[in-house]
């Protein structure tokens, strides 16, 4: 048999072998970019912050969500225990620690380890960033002691607690569980 590359178009057929066992279902929520319809799937993390969440994965203790901030200033100083992809949708924000800045259309990774206090500049009147989270955020004072802890079990209690007082359910958010 020819390589994939070499085989002509007319041989593109879906795969049609034995049920797969154990493959979790794949997950699509449409529209999650359209930031004004759908306000109830907002939850409110902090006064003028809200996150979007898309996926909790329970068995390998990582969590993706959209992040919507609405005010400027410093959101939080912490400590990550895994690392963390981001890409930045709308808006600008920096950490103190650091001298690159996120940027509508850019990707940003953060170490494991790492240490940082994540600012929203004046004059952003909204930033947008999808998060890919794995491990926790240890949150900290300027010396690094610990004051507080959120990690995909933290959100998935919140978040469950927001749907269910909205109106939406306990189920959805289940639903976004893999
Ligand atoms: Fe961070």
């Amino acid at each position: 048999m020819p390589p994939p590359s070499e085989r002509p178009l007319a041989e593109a057929v879906p795969y049609s072998g034995p049920l797969l066992t154990g493959v979790a279902n794949d997950l699509v929520i449409p529209s999650v970019l359209n930031l004004e319809e759908e306000e109830k799937y907002w939850v409110p993390q902090q006064p003028n912050v809200w996150f979007r969440p898309l996926l909790f994965s329970l068995s390998q203790g990582y969590w993706v969500n959209i992040l919507r901030v609405r005010k400027s200033g410093i959101l939080s100083r912490h400590r990550h225990s895994g690392p963390v992809h981001a890409a930045t949708l709308k808006g600008r924000w920096h950490y103190l620690e650091h001298d690159w800045w996120a940027t509508p259309g850019s990707y940003s990774y953060e170490p494991p380890g790492d240490i940082h206090t994540l600012e929203v500049p004046e004059g952003v009147e909204e930033m947008v960033t999808l998060f890919h989270v794995t491990g926790s955020y240890t949150y900290v004072e300027p010396d690094g002691t610990p004051v507080g802890v959120e990690d995909v079990f933290t959100q998935l209690e919140t978040a469950k607690a927001h749907y269910e007082s909205v109106g939406i359910g306990a189920d959805y958010v289940m639903s976004l569980v893999r």
